[in-house]
């Protein structure tokens, strides 16, 4: 399999969409390719902050039709989920700057 191949498949894969053998051959490829180990990296990191963005969207939801008593409670939950959602912008932050300072790297070697 090459990067090109590699990277086409990580929507797929992180969608669970690969057959046994595209993934046999997508993960024997990433673990042996640092590009697209890091590629699939900064795929899996957005995935996930939009999984916790949707998560909030539904607890704000709820909020609207929570009952008095357990306004506090929701709220101290609410406020953990963005902090977690901020630590998860702040490392998407850091990947960018990483494979920016990559690619600058590997530019100047060439
Ligand atoms: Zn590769």
């Amino acid at each position: 399999m090459t990067c090109n191949e590699c990277q086409k498949l990580i929507p797929e894969y992180l969608n669970n969409q690969l057959n046994k053998k595209e993934l046999e051959a997508f993960i024997s490829h990433v673990r042996s390719c640092p590009v697209c180990y890091e590629e699939l990296e900064t795929y899996f990191i957005i995935a996930l902050a939009t999984r916790v963005l949707d998560e909030s969207a539904e607890v704000s939801y709820d909020i609207k039709d929570m009952l008095e008593q357990d306004l506090d409670d929701k709220e101290k939950t609410l406020n953990k989920k963005k902090r977690r959602f901020i630590l998860l912008l702040a490392m998407i932050l850091l990947f960018l700057i990483l494979d920016l300072i990559l690619t600058f790297h590997l530019l100047g070697n060439f």
